[in-house]
């Protein structure tokens, strides 16, 4: 058998689409799978904004995720170019070949006249096929529409009495009747070359063994299977496989229906963290990533591995029950017939469970390298290589436990890296918890002097601490350590209190504690 050669053909769009690089990794697996290449090709042929700006996030998606590629944009190959703008040449002399075979023709049908003719088709009831004029044609007649510069294209001349069958590595046998299919146009006017053509000169002469793609491509399918015949090329193996869709919908996920989503129970929390996140991290306009693009993870602190093991399940299964599976165990496992047929929905809370999985298989020092960019960026820390700074932030990372899912949940325990004089305090815990409680101040004041005095500002220290405090006090922990930690933090909630007491140090949480009675006794 040849080697097995996949390739994904995305057009530059300016993002890379979650849907699109799920197909983009199966077509990756099937070739890892197999030993075989992966090629990357770009279908560019219409378009006309700037192509490096337009591609760069896409090749930048498989970058992050690590998903090489053997031939294409960058490392070049011996199939390339691997930009269809640069490959009109070689769809040219195929239409030259297929005219001068007969296989196809030039019509110089005007789009009124097709049009009569499907109009005429429908009130006769039946099945719209092209009358094909132009090839009663005589040469001075051809000659003359030329000279006159009248408008052409070139269509494929389907062969009426033929049964398309395609074995389809997912949908199985599909069958088309060539009988009832228009010739599809397959060069412009203008030259260039339609979609459906370039695919198959391409997919042929790239010598692509596998067509892994969405399924709405399976009827473009009978098409290029004609034109494969017709140009005697050898038909690939085809696999169509569902697209996904919108979390809890039936729907192609897509970025059209983004205001949709954005009111979608599921998809909320993912643009609300956007919104948490993005601008606090120098992204202003956080509306320009959304949870339908690959960046939007990459930005907002997934990690590779629970994207990818999330995507190989959209659709994939190993074996109906294994969840998390780490890239080389899906390398290993991935085949085409156990990929379903049924559209599968992007559930964020799973992805979430996902990410929350890997991120737990990280080392200390890992977790901190992942977060550390984020307090940085946030003007959170200077340099978060410092060793006093990265020592914090894994002191941090270990009292959140598993409150650390995404890299940039770390900006959700900014308490631990404001100044004393900066940190704010969050209204209504202040209200509740110091202004409103009972002797709230006093207490904060007493227990202040006593961590002042302190010789052991451990966390077990501290333990030990306030139970001996609370019981001289003669009242329940829940009186003191509400205020105390609205007074330190600022905030409700957070990691453990004296974990956070621990960290914070004593000097900071005597000064914030000082400020926190001052503000209480200001208004
Ligand atoms: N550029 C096409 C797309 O993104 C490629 C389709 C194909 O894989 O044949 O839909």
């Amino acid at each position: 058998m040849s080697t097995v050669r996949t390739r994904f053909a995305p057009s530059p769009t300016g993002y890379m689409h979650i849907g699109g690089m799920r197909t983009a990794l199966f077509n990756w697996l099937w070739a890892r799978h197999n030993g075989g290449q992966f090629i990357l090709r770009i279908d560019d042929t219409d378009q006309e904004r700037n192509i490096s700006a337009a591609l760069g996030p896409i090749l930048q998606a498989f970058k992050w995720l690590g998903l090489d590629w053997d031939e294409g944009p960058e490392v070049g190959g011996e199939h390339g170019p691997y930009f269809q703008s640069e490959r009109n040449d070689l769809y040219r002399s195929a239409v030259d070949q297929l005219l001068a075979e007969g296989k196809a023709y030039r019509c110089y049908e005007t789009p009124e006249q097709i049009q009569a003719d499907r109009e005429a088709a429908e009130k006769e009831k039946r099945n719209f096929l092209n009358l094909r004029r132009s090839l009663e044609l005589t040469e001075s007649e051809k000659e003359q529409y030329e000279a006159e510069g009248r408008p052409s294209v070139v269509r494929l001349l389907v062969p009426r009495d033929q049964k398309i069958q395609i074995d389809d590595a997912v949908r199985g046998h599909v069958e088309f009747d060539a009988g009832l299919m228009p010739d599809p146009v397959i060069l412009r006017g203008n030259g260039t070359p339609l979609y459906n053509l370039a695919t198959v000169i391409d997919d042929a002469q790239m010598q692509i063994t596998h067509v892994i793609r969405a399924e709405e491509h399976l009827s473009n399918t009978p098409v290029q299977v004609l034109i494969y015949q017709a140009l005697g090329y050898e038909l690939p193996q085809f696999a169509h496989i569902p697209f996904v869709a919108a979390p809890g919908g039936k729907e192609k996920l897509s970025k059209r229906k983004l205001d949709k989503y954005r009111k979608s129970p599921q998809f909320k929390k993912m643009f609300d963290k956007a919104e948490a996140v993005f601008p606090r991290i120098g992204l202003e306009n956080a509306d320009g990533l959304d949870p339908v693009m690959v960046e939007y993870y990459e930005k907002i602190g997934y990690l590779p591995e629970a994207i990818l093991n999330a995507l190989a399940r959209l659709g994939w299964s190993l074996d109906d029950k294994t969840e998390i599976m780490s890239l080389d165990t899906i390398v290993e496992n991935f085949t085409l017939d156990r990929i379903v047929k049924a559209a599968a929905g992007l559930d964020p809370d799973k992805l979430l469970s996902f990410q929350a999985h890997w991120m737990n298989q990280l080392s200390l020092d890992e977790k901190v390298a992942h977060c550390g960019p984020y307090l940085e960026k946030a003007g959170l820390v200077k340099n978060a290589a410092d060793p006093e700074t990265s020592q914090r932030i894994s002191q941090v990372i270990v009292g959140m436990e598993d409150r650390l899912k995404i890299a940039s949940d770390i900006l959700d325990f900014d308490e631990f890296f404001v100044a004393d004089d900066e940190l704010e305090y969050d209204p209504k815990a202040f209200k509740k918890r110091i202004r409103k409680a009972t002797d709230a101040v006093p207490l904060l004041e007493k227990v202040k002097n006593e961590l002042a005095q302190t010789s052991d500002f451990s966390a077990a220290g501290l333990d030990k601490l306030l139970h001996d405090f609370v019981e001289a006090e003669g009242i329940g922990m829940g009186q003191i350590i509400h205020a105390l930690r609205v007074a330190v933090s600022g905030k409700g909630t957070g990691i453990g209190m004296f974990d956070c007491l621990a960290i914070l140090g004593k000097e900071s949480c005597v000064r914030r504690i000082d400020r926190a009675i001052a503000l209480s006794q200001s208004e």
